[in-house]
């Protein structure tokens, strides 16, 4: 089964800017690692960011106005600058799948697991595990990869993907020292 990697909102506003963190900080460099090793064994990387409407968007009811389309807020940070065979896919909601073209994509590609990476755990990267899974994909979250704003936050949704989506959730460490993306997994 293919494999392919995930990196979802791993955009300014939400490593540096209006909904930054240190906590998001702190993964960037893991998933740099881990896609840059994706690359070298021919997986997909896939990034999915927030692009919003200026005005008018669902979501500004519930979170300050972020990740506008076009604007800095919604650019890829630097140090994950998307390469030469990269994919992109915009969104406007918590779930990578909803109204986006990432699921046509994937099956484009062959696709049949896919590893969770970005921000934040227990919103975007949930959402997108439970689209994932009632599609009928493999759910795999490095758990270095991925983080909330609180550690409770983090534990209780890796817990709930697991339990829910039979999600593997495991270390970028692990994935790439066990030839997991080169081989794809099993079942
Ligand atoms: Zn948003």
């Amino acid at each position: 089964m293919k494999t392919a990697i995930i990196v979802i909102d791993v955009i300014n506003d939400f490593v540096s800017g209006v909904l930054g963190s240190e906590r998001a900080e702190r993964i960037v460099p893991n998933i740099g690692r881990l896609i840059r090793h994706a690359r070298g064994e021919g997986v997909p990387v896939i990034y999915v960011t927030d692009a919003h409407l200026p005005e008018g968007d669902r979501e500004f009811d519930i979170w300050p106005r972020h990740a506008v389309d076009g604007s800095e807020g919604a650019r890829i940070v630097d140090a994950l600058k998307p390469e030469e065979g990269d994919y992109h896919v915009k969104k406007r909601r918590y779930s990578a799948f909803y109204a986006t073209g990432l699921d046509a994509l994937l099956r484009e590609l062959g696709v049949g697991a896919v590893v969770l990476t970005g921000l934040v755990t227990n919103i975007c990267i949930q959402h997108t595990a439970a689209d994932a899974f009632f599609r009928g994909y493999r759910v795999v979250v490095p758990r270095d990869c991925v983080e909330a704003s609180t550690d409770e936050a983090q534990e209780a949704a890796l817990s709930y993907m697991e339990e829910m989506y039979g999600a593997e959730v495991t270390s970028s460490e692990a994935l790439m020292s066990e030839g997991l993306l080169r081989e794809g997994y099993a079942a």
